[in-house]
């Protein structure tokens, strides 16, 4: 569904991927590990358009996505959660929700998807009228996937959910992001910086160290491999 072949992305002179290459097959829940500035949101950066590569492919289906801008990009459906969550503080929740179907017109059908976002987090359906602003950080977290998910995305590049957020919520948004690709049959590129949840959830992870992509693999293979263990998962 997605592979990107030797992409090298720069901002200015400063090279921050480096020939990286992979593939998230549909149906897929990939994770993309690393430390901090390894070049993961680069990398979701590039695939959305919004940093676009020097050079190298990427193709979605047989699209070559290196050759779109981001709002040809999302129209495909391929829609990205940043890092920071990005919502709107001033407006309601069910506001930020509805916005993301703005490109839609099946209003029968977002109904129903509203109706599945505030069942996946029943959190937010309490706090419908509620500011964005007011939300607590896992709060604001899940209406961030909420508002992605009525876009209808096929391919959600999910970066960082875990991002600040207490060891509960973060179990419980990864396992909502387990039961989205179930049940949507969402394909999911996963950024994370906690290896261990991450290679839980995914069927596949790699592993990103200064814009290189330094090993890949099945996420169970990953989970056992010693190496990981070390550098991610807080010892052998
Ligand atoms: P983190 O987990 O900290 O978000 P990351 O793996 O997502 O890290 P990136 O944000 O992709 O890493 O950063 C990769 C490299 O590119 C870093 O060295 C970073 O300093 C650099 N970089 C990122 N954004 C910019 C920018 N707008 N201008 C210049 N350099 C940038």
């Amino acid at each position: 569904m997605l592979r990107l072949n030797n992409v090298n992305t720069f901002y200015g002179n400063i090279q921050a991927l480096h020939d990286v290459s992979l593939e998230v097959k549909e149906g897929e829940i990939v994770a993309l590990l690393g430390a901090n500035g390894a070049g993961k949101t680069t990398t979701l950066m590039t695939i959305s358009g919004i940093v676009p590569p020097q050079t190298g492919e990427i193709f979605y289906n047989k699209t070559p996505l290196h050759l779109m801008k981001p709002d040809e990009i999302v129209k495909l459906g391929v829609c990205q959660v940043p890092e920071g969550r990005h919502i709107f503080p001033h407006l309601s929740v069910s506001e930020n929700i509805d916005l993301g179907a703005f490109l839609r017109r099946d209003k029968e059908q977002i109904r129903k998807d509203v109706e599945y976002v505030y069942d996946l987090f029943p959190q937010l359906a309490v706090r419908k009228n509620q500011l964005g602003e007011t939300l607590s950080g896992g709060e604001q977290q899940m209406l961030a996937i909420s508002r992605a998910l009525l876009s209808k995305p096929k391919l959600l590049l999910l970066d960082e959910p875990s991002l600040g957020l207490a060891p509960i919520i973060v179990r419980q948004i990864f396992d909502i992001i387990k039961q989205i690709n179930r049940e949507s049959k969402t394909t999911i590129l996963l950024v994370e910086q906690n290896a261990n949840l991450a290679l839980q959830i995914a069927d596949k992870g790699y592993v990103m160290e200064t814009g290189k992509i330094r090993l890949s693999g099945d996420a169970k293979d990953l989970l056992n491999n010693d190496d990981i263990k070390k550098a991610y998962l807080g010892g052998v």
